[in-house]
């Protein structure tokens, strides 16, 4: 069986990171990536766990030292993805990403056995609801971050799998189905 690099998109606040934690609580061999970024943490948030927060200096340096995946930035800070952490994950470890949709077409150019996995709601108020019921960001934070979703999914065609978060042990089975498929190719 190959290691896989997954990449799990979709729009902010339907349940990527939810999700994420408990595909890799539930799949030893399966490693979370971590992205750079240059926004602050939030409450609870700790430097090389969820993120690596940088400043917008190294972040630049970064970019000119072709250190990233990918790397895009929007809600005016900028997120990327390490090249050599993930690629030496790779070598002993499925890794996953949590990245937007124009990440995951990125890394799909550089590495073209990446599979695309996109989240997507029951509905829109349903994603909503969960941003509210997070309480991370502010009303007009969620309403930009809501301005943005049918852009994400209109992606959907250009990624490999669309995965629906409703019920969340279903969807996470889901993708565990996907993972091992594409584990057991032969490339
Ligand atoms: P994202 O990482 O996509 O921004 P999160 O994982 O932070 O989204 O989830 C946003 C909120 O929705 C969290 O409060 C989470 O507990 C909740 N959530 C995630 N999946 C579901 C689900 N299937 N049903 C109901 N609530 C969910
Ligand atoms: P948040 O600030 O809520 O943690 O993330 C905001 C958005 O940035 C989410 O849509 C998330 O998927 C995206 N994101 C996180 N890390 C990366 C990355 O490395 N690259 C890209 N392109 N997007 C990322």
């Amino acid at each position: 069986m190959r290691n896989v690099l997954i990449v799990l998109s979709g729009p902010s606040g339907v349940g990527k990171g939810t999700i994420a934690k408990l595909l890799v609580e539930r799949n030893k061999n399966l490693s979370l990536s971590i992205s750079c970024t240059t926004r602050n943490p939030r409450d609870g948030e700790v430097d090389g766990r969820e993120y690596f927060f940088i400043t917008k200096d190294e972040f630049r340096k970064k970019i000119e030292n072709d250190g990233f995946l990918e790397y895009s930035d929007h809600f005016e800070n900028f997120y990327g993805t390490p090249k050599d952490f993930v690629l030496a994950k790779l070598k002993n470890n499925d890794v996953l990403l949590e990245i937007d949709v124009n990440g995951g077409l990125e890394v799909k150019k550089s590495y073209k056995d990446a599979v695309l996995i996109m989240v997507a709601p029951p509905s829109i108020e349903e994603v909503r609801n969960r941003l509210i019921k997070r309480n991370t960001e502010t009303l007009e934070k969620i309403n930009l971050r809501m301005e943005r979703i049918g852009y994400e999914l209109e992606k959907s065609d250009l990624y490999d799998y669309t995965v629906v978060n409703d019920k969340l042990d279903e969807a996470v089975e889901n993708i565990e189905k996907i993972i091992n498929q594409e584990k057991n190719k032969c490339k």
